[in-house]
Order: structure tokens, then C-alpha cells, then sequence
């Protein structure tokens, strides 16, 4: 299953919201693309007098070079990325890792206290075995049995982050970094167009977004929420992020119907089941890109009551679209509300 994924619950768009007029019309906006992780990236960066000497096409590479790495450390995909080996390891012995791969562990290891077990990048195994992993697997529902068995492999306490070394206290322990990972590529991207001499930038990778600064017309970035069905492309909501990171999760892509039954991507650890109720799209605006990715997973998991509560409870500035007999149903937190347009 590793085709090209197009997936991205956010879009771009072209509105204008004449919040800061320009008076720099020699500034341009400068589109780089290219494929990642599985799926697609768009950065715009704006140069202006500033940074003209801005070298785009090394920079272009550099980009490059850094997701390469990126892959290379922490893809599933990648039979001998550094996850894999991990993964595919059978010793109990610690392992000195990357500083890439300790960053995005230690950050998930904390959400996944946060959120009490909520997001749990051990789930790997149970997200194979509904046919959302790496391998391709034929859609079929697993037995009790066999969810059973595989559940016992799963869970944060049998993974041990210490000094940059990484220890695993089952054998069959397997790392999955789907839910964080890409987020992480949006932050050192955004790090590395920085160091460039660049602030003005949206950089967005497979929908997870990180902007900064305005448009070239001096007007600040907006993104859509996209609306969380599966029939066609739509707006639900637009957005004034600023400074900041959104990241959208959902279950409204990535899933599949056994006898009218639908099975999302996101997988309830406390059952080892795809989450099953009535929250289905979860966005979170925050500094860093790799927490709002994160973020937005545990609260797909927890459910729209438990999600609101908690998004409250640590002061996230959080949206939330339910599915109601009515048609879809939008709240959010109060922090979230200075970015709604
Ligand atoms: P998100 O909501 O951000 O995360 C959901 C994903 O997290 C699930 O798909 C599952 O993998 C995992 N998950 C489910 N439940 C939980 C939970 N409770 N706690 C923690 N994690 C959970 N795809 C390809 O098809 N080909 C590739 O070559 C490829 N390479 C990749 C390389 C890297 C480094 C990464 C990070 C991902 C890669 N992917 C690849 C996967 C893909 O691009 C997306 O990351 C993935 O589909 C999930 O992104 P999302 O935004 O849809 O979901």
C-alpha cells in the first residue's frame, strides 16, 4: 500500500482579509513542492528586498535533503529506516537513536501521558492489523482472538526513552510515528526556511500546516477547514491562524466499509478497535506543528465529550465538527475562537 496519498483535510485559500495592507509590491510568493511520506508538500515562501539573495533552488534542495533524512530515520515504510530496525529488533538492549527520532519519541511519549494512553504510538501492530500499515492486507475484520493477542504487544509503558537511548521492554514492540511524524517535518522545515532569512512562509505537508508572518500581498494566511465528507472537496471553515500550527484529523478519508460498517484509521488503544462515535474531524492550532498533529489524534480518539473537556482542561485552541441526525455540528474551545474568520 504505498501509492501516493492525497489526503490533506486542509486546503489553501485565496481570500483576501485586508488585515495588513501592504506597501511592498516588489515582494513575490515562491511555490515549492514536492512528494514526502507518502504524500504531497506545498510551501510558499515570500521574498522581498530583505532576502533576495535567498539561494530558492538550493533551499529547494535542502528541504529535500531534510525529509529524505526524516524518511530515512522514522518511516515505516523504509525497511531499513532506523524505526525499522528497531522495530524488526528482537533485543532488550538499549539503542542509541537519532536526535530526530529522540525529538519526535520524547514528544510523543508525552502526549501519550496527556492524553492517559489516548495517543500511543505502540498501536502500530493493531493499525496493521486493520489494514492501515505499511502492508497491504486484505479488508477483513480480525477475530477476538487475534486482537487479543495483538493487544499484548501494545502500550507505552514497554517503551523506555532515556538519554537518546531507546529500549524496548517487549520484543514484539512496534513503533508506528503516522500520527507525529509528519508534523515534525512541517517544524524543521519552518526551522530551516528560517535560518534561510525568510519569515513570512506557509509550509504544509500532507495537510499538517505551519505559517508565519503575511502573504506577499501583506494580507494575513488563511486556511479552510475542510468539510469532513467524502463525496466532494468543501469548505467548512476558514481560519486565521498567525504564527502558528493546524493540524486536522479525521476519519473521513482514511477508511473502509464492511457491510455498511465503516472502519476509521484511528484506533482506540483501550479497545484495539477503530474509534467508533460521532466526532469525526478534530483540528488544533498551536506553535508547534508535530503537538497540534499529536493533539488532534487523541482527541479523534477520546471521543467529543472527553475531547472538549480536555482540550479545556490544557487550555488548547481546539475545533471540533460531530456528526449529528442534523447534519454536522461545530464547537469549539474558547481559545480557538480569535482564529475563526
Ligand atoms: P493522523 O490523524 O495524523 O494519524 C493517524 C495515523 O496514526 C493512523 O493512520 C495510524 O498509523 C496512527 N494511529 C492510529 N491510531 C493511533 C493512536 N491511537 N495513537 C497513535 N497513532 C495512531 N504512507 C504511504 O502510503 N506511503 C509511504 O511511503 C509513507 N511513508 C511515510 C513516512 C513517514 C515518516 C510517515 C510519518 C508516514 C508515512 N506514510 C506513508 C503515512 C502517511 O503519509 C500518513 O502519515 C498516515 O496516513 C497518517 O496521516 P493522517 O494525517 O491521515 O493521520
Amino acid at each position: 500500500m504505498n501509492k501516493l496519498k492525497s489526503i490533506s483535510v486542509l486546503l489553501f485559500v485565496l481570500v483576501s482579509s485586508g488585515c495588513f495592507p501592504s506597501n511592498d509590491l516588489a515582494k513575490q510568493e515562491v511555490l515549492l513542492q514536492g512528494k514526502t511520506m507518502g504524500t504531497t508538500y506545498n510551501i510558499k515562501v515570500v521574498i522581498g528586498e530583505e532576502n533576495a539573495q535567498v539561494d530558492i533552488k538550493g533551499m529547494h534542495q535542502g528541504i529535500d535533503d531534510l525529509l529524505v533524512q526524516l524518511n530515512q530515520e522514522m518511516s515505516t515504510y523504509i525497511k531499513d529506516s532506523e524505526l525499522s530496525r528497531f522495530n524488526q529488533s528482537n533485543g532488550l538492549t538499549p539503542v542509541k537513536i537519532s536526535a530526530g527520532l529522540d525529538r519526535v519519541i520524547t514528544e510523543a511519549i508525552r502526549l501519550g501521558q496527556l492524553s492517559k494512553g489516548k495517543l500511543d504510538i505502540t498501536v502500530g501492530p493493531l493499525v496493521n492489523l486493520w489494514g492501515f500499515g505499511p502492508e497491504f492486507r486484505p479488508e477483513t475484520i480480525p477475530s477476538d482472538q487475534l486482537l487479543e493477542t495483538t493487544r499484548q504487544r501494545v502500550g507505552l509503558d514497554k517503551l523506555v526513552l532515556q538519554n537518546g537511548m531507546l529500549n524496548k521492554l517487549n520484543p514484539d514492540l512496534y513503533v508506528d510515528l503516522s500520527t507525529i511524524a509528519k508534523g515534525y517535518g512541517v517544524d524543521i522545515v519552518a526551522e530551516y526556511i528560517e535560518q534561510q532569512g525568510i519569515e513570512n512562509y506557509l509550509v504544509e505537508i500532507g495537510g499538517e500546516m505551519r505559517l508565519k508572518g503575511f502573504k506577499h500581498t501583506g494580507e494575513l494566511w488563511h486556511v479552510a477547514i475542510e468539510k469532513p465528507v467524502t463525496i466532494e472537496r468543501a469548505v467548512q471553515q476558514i481560519i486565521v491562524p498567525k504564527d502558528n500550527a493546524v493540524a486536522t484529523s479525521g476519519d473521513y478519508r482514511n477508511y473502509y466499509e464492511v457491510d455498511g460498517q465503516r472502519f476509521s484509521h484511528i484506533i482506540d488503544p483501550a479497545t484495539g478497535k477503530p474509534i467508533n462515535h460521532k466526532l469525526v474531524s478534530v483540528t488544533v492550532i498551536h506553535p508547534f506543528s508535530m503537538t497540534a498533529d499529536g493533539l488532534s489524534t487523541a482527541m479523534m480518539v477520546m471521543g467529543e465529550a472527553q475531547a472538549l473537556a480536555f482540550a479545556e482542561q490544557h487550555d488548547l485552541a481546539a475545533y471540533f465538527i460531530v456528526k449529528t441526525e442534523n447534519g454536522f455540528v461545530e464547537q469549539s474551545t474558547v481559545k480557538f475562537m480569535q482564529y475563526l474568520k
